[in-house]
C-alpha cells in the first residue's frame, strides 16, 4: 500500500489530527462493544470446581497472576483459595480497596506479608485436607512456606488446571481480544501514516506505543518490535536508534491490551522502493499465512496448520529460514496455549485464539513476517487484527 502524503509526516498538530480523525470510527465501534468482564465469572468458577472434584482436591491455591485474574477478576498481588463452597483472597493493605472493587464476591483476608497462613486456617476450619497448588508457578521458597503454613494437610501439585479453562475463550474474553485487535489495527495505520526514511526504529515504536497507551486501556502487550533492513532477520529485534532507509523492509510487531486481554500483529513494509527478492519473499510468506488461515478450523491438529505454512515456504526454497513456530495462543498472556508448532497434537476448538505468523529470516539480508491474531470459530476462523496484507511500499 502506498499513498502517504508528505503533509502527514511532520508536525504535532497534524499528528494529533490524524490520531483523532483516523481513529474515531474504531473508537466508537469499541465503545459499543465495551463490556465489563464478569458475566462469565460464575461459570468459570463452576467449571474449575468440576476439575478440582475430578482431581480429588478439597481446595486449590491459585498463585499465577493471570489465573488469579481469570478466576477472581483481581489484578493486584495476592493468593486465592477456592474450596467447594468458599472463595478467599489474601492481599495486603496496598490492594484492600482494589480487591473490594475487582472481586467483591470474594472473602478478603488481609495479611501484611501476603502469607498463606490465613488460607491454611480456612482449610482447617472447614476440614479440608487435600490442597492443590500450581506447581509450575510456585518457587521452591514459596513451596517451603506453604509446607510450613499447611503443615498437617496434604499439599498436591497440580499442572494447568486453570490454564485448561483459559484455552477456550468465553464471550467476555473474545470481546476484549477483539477490542485489542481493533486498537492494534488502528495503531498500525496511525504509525505507517507517519513513517518516512530518516526516522529511527525507536521513533516508530514510540509512536505505536503512544497510540496503544492512549487508545487501549493498558501498556503495549509486549515491547514493540521495529526491525529494519538486516535487523529484520532477528525475529525479536528490539527497536534501536538506527535510522530506516529507502530500500529497506521493516518488520513491525506489536500488540494492544484491553482489560488484560491482548492482541498480536506483525506487518512488514518496504520503505521507498523494493527489489525482486523482497517482493518474492513477501509473496511466499503471505501465501503461507493465507494457506494456514484457510486450514484453521475446529478438529484440525495444531501441528498440521504449522505444516501447511511450512510446506509453502519450503516449497519456495526458504524452509531453512522459517525458524520459529507458526503461532501461539493469546489471551491474558501474550504466549499461551495452544501452540501451532511441529509435534503439537492438540485439536483446535471453537473459542481458541491463536496467532498465525509465518516468517522468513535471512541473515545479512533481513526478514519478513506477517502475523494476525485469529479466533477459531465453528466453521473456520475470524481474523481479529483488521489490517490489510498487500505488499506495502511507503
Ligand atoms: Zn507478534
Ligand atoms: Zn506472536
Amino acid at each position: 500500500m502506498s499513498g502517504r502524503g508528505d503533509e502527514k509526516r511532520h508536525g504535532t498538530s497534524q499528528c494529533q489530527q490524524a490520531l483523532t480523525s483516523d481513529l474515531a470510527p474504531h473508537t466508537s465501534q469499541m465503545r459499543g462493544k465495551r463490556r465489563k468482564v464478569g458475566s462469565e465469572k460464575a461459570r468459570r468458577l463452576g467449571r474449575l470446581r468440576n476439575l478440582m472434584e475430578r482431581q480429588n482436591l478439597d481446595a486449590l491455591l491459585v498463585t499465577n497472576p493471570d489465573n488469579r485474574r481469570y478466576i477472581s477478576g483481581f489484578t493486584g498481588e495476592g493468593l486465592l483459595l477456592i474450596t467447594r463452597d468458599d472463595t478467599c483472597l489474601v492481599t495486603d493493605g496496598r490492594y484492600a480497596t482494589q480487591a473490594g472493587l475487582e472481586a467483591p464476591d470474594w472473602r478478603a483476608l488481609p495479611s501484611k506479608t501476603l502469607s498463606s497462613k490465613a488460607l491454611a486456617e480456612v482449610c482447617r476450619e472447614q476440614h479440608l485436607t487435600r490442597i492443590g497448588f500450581e506447581k509450575n508457578d510456585v518457587t521452591y521458597q514459596q513451596f517451603e512456606k506453604f509446607q510450613a503454613d499447611f503443615s498437617g494437610l496434604e499439599l498436591r501439585p497440580v499442572l494447568g488446571l486453570v490454564e485448561s479453562l483459559r484455552l477456550i475463550k468465553d464471550v467476555d474474553e473474545i470481546a476484549m481480544i477483539q477490542e485489542a485487535g481493533v486498537v492494534a489495527g488502528a495503531a498500525f495505520y496511525y504509525a505507517i501514516g507517519h513513517i518516512c526514511s530518516g526516522q529511527t526504529e525507536r521513533e516508530i515504536a514510540s509512536r505505536i506505543d503512544y497510540f496503544l497507551r492512549s487508545r487501549g486501556d493498558g501498556p503495549p502487550a509486549f515491547e514493540t518490535i521495529v526491525a529494519a533492513g538486516e535487523r529484520g532477520a532477528m525475529p525479536h529485534g528490539r527497536a534501536t536508534p538506527d535510522k530506516i532507509r529507502s530500500g529497506q523492509m521493516v518488520v513491525i510487531d506489536f500488540g494492544a491490551c484491553c482489560q488484560g486481554y491482548m492482541s498480536d500483529i506483525t506487518r512488514t513494509v518496504c520503505i521507498g522502493r523494493f527489489d525482486a527478492l523482497q517482493r518474492q519473499v513477501y509473496g511466499v510468506v503471505l501465501e503461507a499465512q493465507l494457506s494456514a488461515l484457510d486450514h484453521v478450523r475446529p478438529g484440525v491438529i495444531a501441528s498440521q496448520v504449522d505444516e501447511v505454512a511450512r510446506q509453502v515456504i519450503t516449497g519456495a526454497g526458504f524452509g531453512d529460514y522459517f525458524t520459529h513456530a507458526l503461532g501461539h495462543g493469546v489471551g491474558l498472556n501474550i504466549h499461551e496455549a495452544p501452540r501451532l508448532a511441529p509435534k503439537q497434537e492438540i485439536a483446535l476448538e471453537a473459542g481458541m485464539v491463536t496467532t498465525v505468523e509465518p516468517g522468513v529470516y535471512i541473515p545479512g539480508w533481513g526478514g519478513v513476517r506477517i502475523e494476525d491474531t485469529v479466533l477459531v470459530t465453528e466453521t473456520g476462523c475470524e481474523v481479529l487484527t483488521p489490517v490489510a496484507k498487500d505488499f506495502m511500499v511507503l
